[in-house]
């Protein structure tokens, strides 16, 4: 089995890179088990190369003119969409979830791209003429290097598209750090990017663990970090890398809440969280975790879910007619089992059990589980464990609900299911969390706004893409201008060229 899995590489200078450090990492197709590939680690001195090489990039890059990387993005979103089926097919390989889905993170991932494509637009300043007498102001935004993106396992395309598009739109170099459970999609998008017409050295792919991310924080020439993934590491890359100097925007996990009020369509309610529960096998920083029931929508609610449970098919993500993947890992997998016997222990009711049941022999799969009468003090509720887990919350009001939701350390998504405009409204202007969704399960925003959450679901205070994102990757500048009267011109009658 060993012999069969193929190395997978960083990629420096535009071309794929074999490493040095003679530290890999195994890669998995969760659905069989099998080990496919042996990642390379990055040591120290190889992300010092590739950051020696996106210096000298990027000092080019930044002098592209802006219709010049608009075609550049433009040619990459028509690869990108033309190439889709075969990315999905890298993802669903080692990653497990199905190909739809996998579809789905490459189509929000070219929304960025497309929104990246207005970077002439989105990079108009300010003028002020006349602000003093013969003088004018004007604002103007530059990159600011070299940047760097360390991204998770469970988006191993989109959270890189969030990131790229907009950095190298505005003019940056970036570096990439894939997780190191699905490495191979990273080198899909350097390979499109290159047959864009990116010029080498711009994008970059950088393999590793906590050694390469050390080295991106620690190295004096990254001007910035964006960072996707678990909290405890989202803090400790945030205080590092702000430490160190960097710019840094660091999203962490979730435990996303559904408030389903009394006078909700149960039949919808159940649909939207059934698929935002145990879709992509939970894995997805907007999953929801909790359903909170309130007054007497509970029983019919959880009737409803767990009729729809048994109907979804478990299985191979390659297999169009699977509706749920495997696990990442081996490890995980058993992680996740060990919250559902802690919450049995502790008393929830456990309505569908997830641990039984005919699941493929080989792979890291595990059934769906929900679980009824959960309480706030019981870890089911209070850790993320992104799976496929469902907890029934129970409460007697919308009031009980909110604080509840109000009091969670994490605050990245939520949603209310409900026909009452004014009390979605009020939920609405209520909870303290970054992306409230309203009948709608998976508040993800579309590219033109920006995502992120609060609290502990991210450390920084730029949100990801869109405008906010344009923001981060770029540093602002005021020039005042005083000049003498013209006393030059002459005539040109070609047309005018930006390029
Ligand atoms: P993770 O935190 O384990 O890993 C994320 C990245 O950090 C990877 O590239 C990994 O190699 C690196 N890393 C891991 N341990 C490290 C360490 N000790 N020091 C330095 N770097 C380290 O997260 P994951 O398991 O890959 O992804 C799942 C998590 O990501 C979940 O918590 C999920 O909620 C979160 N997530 C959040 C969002 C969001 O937008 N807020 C989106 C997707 C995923």
């Amino acid at each position: 089995m060993g012999g069969m899995a193929t190395r997978i590489s960083h990629w420096v200078d535009g071309r794929s890179t074999p490493g040095t450090s003679g530290r890999t990492s195994p890669v998995h197709n969760p659905a069989t088990g099998e080990l496919t590939g042996e990642v390379e680690l990055a040591s120290t001195e190889e992300l010092d190369a590739v950051v020696a090489s996106a210096l000298v990039a990027q000092l080019d890059w930044r002098h592209a003119s802006l219709s010049r990387r608009a075609a550049v993005l433009f040619a990459f979103r028509e690869l990108l969409h033309n190439r889709t089926k075969d990315l999905a097919q890298i993802i669903t390989s080692e990653h497990g979830k199905v190909l739809s889905d996998a579809a789905g993170e490459i189509a929000r991932g070219l929304e960025n791209v497309e929104f990246a494509t207005g970077v002439p637009n989105l990079l108009k300043g300010g003028f002020s003429e006349q602000a003093g007498t013969g003088v004018d102001v004007y604002s103007i935004r530059q990159p600011l290097g070299v940047v760097a993106g360390i991204t998770p396992f469970n988006f191993p395309a989109m959270v890189p598209l969030w990131m790229c598009a907009n950095a190298i739109a505005c003019g940056n170099a970036f570096i990439l750090k894939p997780s190191e459970k699905d490495p191979s999609a990273g080198l899909f998008l350097a390979q499109l990017w290159k047959e864009a017409g990116l010029p080498d050295g711009v994008f970059s792919v950088v393999q590793g663990d906590k050694v390469a991310v050390d080295a991106i924080l620690a190295h004096p020439d990254i001007q910035a970090v964006s960072f996707v993934g678990s909290t405890p590491i989202a803090k400790y890359i945030y205080e590092t890398g702000t430490a160190s100097g960097k710019r840094v925007q660091a999203l962490g996990g979730a435990k996303n809440h559904a408030l389903v009020l009394p006078d909700a369509d149960v039949d919808m309610a159940a649909d939207a969280v059934v698929s935002a529960a145990y879709g992509s096998a939970g894995e997805r920083c907007m999953a929801l975790a909790v359903a909170v029931a309130v007054g007497a929508v509970a029983d019919p609610l959880v009737d409803a879910i767990s009729a729809r449970l048994p109907k979804l098919t478990i299985g191979d993500g390659s297999d169009p007619d699977t509706d749920m993947g495997p696990l990442i890992t081996a490890e995980h997998r058993d992680k996740v089992r060990g919250y559902i016997d802690e919450g049995e222990r502790a008393g929830a009711t456990l309505v569908v059990d997830g641990r039984e049941g005919d699941l493929p022999a080989q792979g890291f799969f595990l059934g769906t589980t929900l679980l009824d009468h959960v309480t706030p003090d019981m870890s089911v509720y209070r850790d993320e464990i992104f799976g496929p887990v469902l907890s029934v919350v129970r409460v007697d009001t919308y009031e009980e609900g909110l604080a509840l939701i109000n009091s969670n350390t994490y605050a990245n998504g939520v949603a209310i299911f409900t026909r009452d405009g004014g009390a979605a409204r009020q939920f609405q202007f209520d909870v303290e969390v970054g992306m409230v969704g309203i009948n709608v399960p998976i508040p993800v925003p579309v590219s033109y706004y920006s995502f992120g959450g609060w609290k502990s679901s991210l450390f920084g205070d730029t949100h990801m893409y869109g405008p906010e994102g344009i923001n981060f990757y770029t540093r602002g500048k005021v020039v005042t201008a005083r000049w003498p009267d013209p006393a030059t011109s002459s005539v040109d009658l070609g047309f005018p060229q930006t390029r």
